[in-house]
Order: C-alpha cells, then sequence, then structure tokens
C-alpha cells in the first residue's frame, strides 16, 4: 500500500570502499572494465523522503545542486517512470551528508540507490529486485553495488556483481579531502599515463574468506593509485602516515582521492586517528559493514580536532 501523504521514510547511505581495484582494459565506448573487490563501510549519509507532491531534492552537509544534476533526483525521476501506471506520489528527499564529494566512496551513487529502495516502498512500486538492480545500473556504475551492499567482486565496469560473505567489524581510517577528484578526470590521465596493471583481486579475496586481516592489509592495491598520486601527491604521504600509525595496509579508494587503511582493532584505529586528525583536514574511523547495520562507529574529525 502506498504511504500516505506527508509520511517520513530515513535509510543509511552506506559508503563503499575498493579493497582492490584492478584495471583490465579500456572499452571502445570509453569505460573502463575493472576487476574489484568491494566492501560497504559504515560511514553513511541519511536519506529521508517526505511524501508530497512534485520531486524536489535537498541536501545539507554538503553544497550539491537539488535538482536534475542530483543522482538522487535521477534516481527518483528514473523510478517514477518505471512505475508510471501505477501513479506514484511525488517526494521532497533530504539528504545529510557525510559521505566526503567526489571521494571515491561513492557517495552519489549510495544516495541513489537509498533512493531507489526507499521509494519503491513508500510509492508502493513493488518493482522486483532484478528490475531495481536494471534501474540502478542506468544510474551509474557504483549504484547496483550500493543496492547490494556487503562484499561483493565487481567485474564490467564495476555494475557486474558476484556477491561475497561481508566481514563487518574491521576497524577502517579515512583520510579524505573536502575537495574531491573528478573520476572522470582520473581515468582520462590513467589512459594518458598507461601505467602497468599490478592489482590482484584473489590474493585479497581469500584474506577476506579466511578473515586474515594482515594478509588483506598486504593485498590492498589500486591501480589508479599512481594516478591519483599525480594529481593529488599528498595522497602518497597520507598513505605513509597511515601505515606509520600501525595500519595492516593502507590504498586509495576507488578514483580517490580518499585513502584508507585497515586496522588489527578499534583501538588502535582510534589512536592512529587521534595522531592523524593534527596533520590531515579529515580523517574518519569506521568500519567494514554488512547492508544495513544500524548502529555504526563512525566518527569524524576536521584538522585539529582531537578525537
Ligand atoms: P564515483 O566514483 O561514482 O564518481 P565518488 O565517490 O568519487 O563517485 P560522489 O561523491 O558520488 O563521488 O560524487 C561524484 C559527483 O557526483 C560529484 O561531483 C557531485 O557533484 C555529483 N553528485 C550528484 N549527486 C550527488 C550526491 N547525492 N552526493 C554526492 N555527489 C553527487
Amino acid at each position: 500500500m502506498m504511504a500516505r501523504r506527508g509520511t517520513v521514510i530515513t535509510q543509511r547511505a552506506l559508503a563503499k570502499l575498493n579493497l582492490v581495484l584492478r584495471i583490465r582494459g579500456r572499452r571502445s565506448d570509453g569505460y573502463h572494465e575493472i576487476d574489484s573487490l568491494m566492501h560497504t563501510i559504515g560511514l553513511a549519509d541519511d536519506v529521508s523522503v517526505v511524501l508530497r507532491p512534485g520531486l524536489a531534492v535537498q541536501c545539507t552537509g554538503a553544497d550539491l545542486p537539488g535538482g536534475e544534476s542530483n543522482l538522487a533526483y535521477r534516481a527518483a525521476r528514473l523510478l517514477a517512470e518505471a512505475c508510471r501506471g501505477r501513479r506514484p506520489a511525488g517526494a521532497l528527499i533530504r539528504i545529510r551528508k557525510r559521505i566526503p564529494v567526489a571521494g571515491g566512496l561513492a557517495g552519489g551513487s549510495a544516495d541513489a540507490a537509498a533512493v531507489l529502495s526507499l521509494l519503491n516502498e513508500a510509492w508502493a512500486c513493488g518493482l522486483p529486485w532484478d528490475e531495481l538492480l536494471l534501474l540502478a545500473r542506468r544510474l551509474g556504475a557504483d549504484v547496483p553495488f550500493c543496492l547490494l551492499g556487503g562484499a561483493a567482486r565487481a567485474t564490467g565496469i564495476g555494475d557486474r556483481l558476484q556477491p561475497l560473505e561481508p566481514r563487518p567489524g574491521v576497524p577502517v581510517v579515512l583520510i579524505a579531502w573536502p575537495e574531491g577528484l573528478s573520476t572522470a578526470e582520473v581515468y582520462r590521465v590513467y589512459d594518458q599515463l598507461n601505467p602497468p596493471s599490478t592489482a590482484r583481486v584473489e590474493p585479497a579475496l581469500e584474506a577476506l574468506a579466511a578473515g586474515d586481516w594482515r594478509a588483506l592489509g598486504a593485498a590492498l592495491a589500486n591501480d589508479l593509485q599512481p594516478v591519483v598520486e599525480v594529481l593529488r601527491p599528498e595522497t602518497r604521504a597520507a598513505r605513509a602516515d597511515l601505515l606509520t600509525c600501525g595500519a595492516l595496509g593502507a590504498a586509495v579508494t576507488g578514483s580517490g582521492p580518499t585513502v584508507f587503511g585497515i586496522f588489527s582493532s578499534a583501538e588502535r584505529a582510534r589512536r592512529a586517528a587521534r595522531d592523524l586528525s593534527g596533520r590531515w583536514p579529515i580523517v574518519i574511523t569506521t568500519e567494514l559493514a554488512a547492508r544495513g547495520l544500524g548502529s555504526m562507529r563512525t566518527n569524524t574529525w576536521a584538522r585539529g580536532d582531537g578525537p
């Protein structure tokens, strides 16, 4: 049954990490084929929908447009088209951004996936899972993973998913920047530089399945990392800093610039974050997450705040 006008429903839109990102090649349409081990983390935007006529998006916590150029808006419009005949109501979509924008954490994709699942329910569209996944693919390569959540091996342009057992609770520290990097620009420079592909997914898959965090730390890898280090040289020092502070491994996620490290205990991660927070613009402690976990320990510090 369609929810009543004025009803508010909220969902956490969880970010992702690429524990490994291998670039397999460039397709004739310009997209890149990848092989990636992706995992949801506890860092999330809050997305809520208020049922009312018309369609609008309001963002707080980041300077993002509310209209057509917001991926959440496009998700709602695509769903409304797919549900035509079932006369969907409108919605005001409110997004409280916590995921750094253009950070390689799929924040926009996470919001879009949350809107698809929230409005499919609130508008009583009743689209089955596979149809929602098709809409997600049309919105962007990372949206299907965000809809699925947990852990998965992603191939194709990142939209073909093999779900894996997630490993919630592994402590993670992120170093992020207020200014992101454009994914298109990172891939453009990647094509120019054409660095050799060194990232391999298999060792990380084995480490994740075995729960061997030391091996997982050693297996973190990203073929875009050398390019991100050209465009944002301080990411190299940030990665080294995470390792000095006790990370089992550290890498760039997605097209950067966010750098992450995994830790053997929450206490070690917390101590590292305290040391790092004086030196880097944004330091966030979080953890690998299964889909939809309610309460996760996630803290953000701007430069200079101690935890
Ligand atoms: P991707 O790798 O998918 O490009 P990302 O994690 O690097 O993702 P996002 O935070 O998803 O980056 O933002 C990418 C771009 O999308 C930004 O330049 C931003 O202006 C635009 N965008 C549109 N809607 C949103 C949204 N709801 N949240 C964040 N960014 C959005």
